[in-house]
This record gives structure tokens, sequence and C-alpha cells, in this order.
């Protein structure tokens, strides 16, 4: 035991960030060996959060890890900042780490801790992107040993998932791997991107951003690093294509809120039972509504 170890923030029951500073080190040091090796997943001690496995104690680990009181931070949830977990994890940040300035605008916040969505707006080299993973591994689906799967990413043989895709496009005429598309990073390991849809994975490739990754359950951590190549695993002949929101007439699509034809939309009932389509990421459609009416003025 250390005579002179003090505990930080005596008078607090805990320490900023939630995490003791041990952990906190221990989880930089592996954020710095994934980005080293880009898209490997790289294996942690996972520590027990108040909130359960699933709900992106993964996510959190790593911003609470990255987190200063210089920090802005934005939680998204399937490209809303209302919806409950996103409300839940961003109070939790305010809580244990007091200082820190929330923003709901993509452009403030310089850590973005996200579930199934990259935001609309382009992210910046100033900006962290952190990812919450419920499978990190994309092999996960062809090879149930986790001893195995390690031997095939280390050899990058991923020719047992390019099978499973081509069963999809013999049986389909499609590849129909709508989120967690497997993609090479820097023209090696294939990543689980988690639960973003096809939509985001373009985004991935020479991102300014750094984007980074992370499993609770699973304790691992994982990276895209800045510029890095992104490359979502295809044929030669099969092209990747994202969604493409066009209706009976072939159409784009607008959003019914803010009329934009180059978002991602959420297919929405209403109650009279028509379907509608709404941008997914909110804050880019609240901008966007208020640049039309700013021009209605002028
Ligand atoms: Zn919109």
């Amino acid at each position: 035991m250390n005579a002179h170890y003090e505990l930080p923030l005596e008078d607090a029951g805990y320490s900023f960030g939630f995490l003791d500073e041990y952990a906190k080190k221990e989880v930089r040091r592996c954020i710095l060996k994934a980005i080293s090796i880009p898209g490997y997943q790289t294996p942690y001690a996972s520590r027990e959060m108040p909130m359960g496995r699933g709900f992106g104690t993964g996510g959190l680990q790593l911003t609470l890890s990255l987190i200063g009181e210089d920090d802005t931070l934005k939680v998204i949830d399937q490209g809303s900042d209302d919806s409950v977990n996103a409300v839940n994890l961003r109070q939790f940040v305010q809580l244990t780490c007091p200082g820190v300035d929330v923003t709901e605008k993509t452009q403030e916040a310089t850590l973005i801790q996200s579930r199934h969505r990259i935001p609309e707006k382009m992210l910046t080299e100033e900006q962290i992107l952190v990812l919450q993973v419920p499978y990190p591994d994309a092999l996960v689906v062809v090879e149930p040993s986790e001893a195995r799967r390690k031997v095939m990413h280390g050899e990058a043989d991923y020719s047992r998932l390019l099978v499973k895709l081509y069963e999809d496009v013999v049986r389909f005429d499609e590849i129909t791997i709508s989120h967690r598309y497997p993609t090479r990073i820097n023209g090696h390991y294939v990543i689980d991107p988690s639960p973003i849809p096809r939509w985001d994975v373009p985004r991935l490739h020479q991102s300014p951003a750094l984007v980074l990754l992370g499993a609770g359950r699973e304790k691992k951590i994982y990276a895209v690093p800045p510029y890095t190549v992104a490359e979502p695993l295809v044929f030669d002949d099969i092209a990747f294509r994202v969604e493409d929101f066009r209706d009976a007439n072939g159409q784009r699509i607008a959003c019914r809120c803010c009329g934009s034809t180059v978002s991602f939309l959420d297919e929405l009932i209403d109650d009279a039972g028509n379907i509608t389509h709404q941008c997914s990421d909110s804050t880019y459609c609240e901008e966007q509504q208020e640049t039309i009416s700013a021009r209605k003025r002028a």
C-alpha cells in the first residue's frame, strides 16, 4: 500500500467519471492499442457499471475514461438526443463528471457517444465518436468458437463470411444485411461496426474524427483511427449500396418535417395508418427546419 496515495476528490463518494483512476488508465491504454492496430478487438477488464450490460456500458466506460472538464458531450440513441437510453447515460455522466458541458448540437461536441447512428453532420478532427457495441465480432455468425475466430482474424481469413454474403445473393439477389455490415479496416481486420445502418458505413471511411467502439459485455475495445480505409465487405461484381429511400415512382422520399432528401429516414406510421418519413438524426432535422424558417423570414 502506497502511504502517499490520495483518493481523488476526497469529499465525493466517487472519483471524477465514476471509475477509479486505475480503471480509466487501463481503458486508455487499451484505446491506444486499439488505435495502433486498426480494427483489432482489444480485450479489456470491463467494469461493473450501475446499469445493465446491454445498455451501453462499453461505450460509457470509453466516454468516462476520456472525458475531462473541458469537454462537451453529446449522447444520442438511434439519432435522437431525447430517447430514454440517451437521456439516462447523459444524466449519469453529468452526475459523475461535475463541470462537463452537454450539448445536442453535433458541431459543439468534443465527445459524442452514440447508439446505432453516426450523426448526419460531418465530424471533424477535434471530435471523438464513441459507438456502443452489442456484438463486437463480425465472425460470430459463421464461427462459434472464439479461439478459432481469433486465428481467422489473425490470418485475415474472411472466406466464410464472404460465403455467407454469397448465399444471400443467391437466395435474395442482393445482400440483405441492414445493420452491422462487416467492414474491413485498413485492409486487414473485419469489424462489426455496431448496429449502424448501411447508410452510415461509408462515413467510417477516411473519417476525420476518431471512432472508438466499446463492447462492455464482451469486454472488447476497437477503433477506426482518423483517415483510415474502411471498406464494406463486397464482391467485385456486386457493389455495396446504402438504403435508397424511394417511393413507387422512383422519387426520393423527403423528410415530413424539414423536407430533406439527403438524410437517413425513419419510417413512421401515423394515427391514420399512413406511412410517413422523418430524419433519424433529430438535431439535424431541427437545424434544417430552423434554416428554412430563417430563410422565410429574410
Ligand atoms: Zn428532417
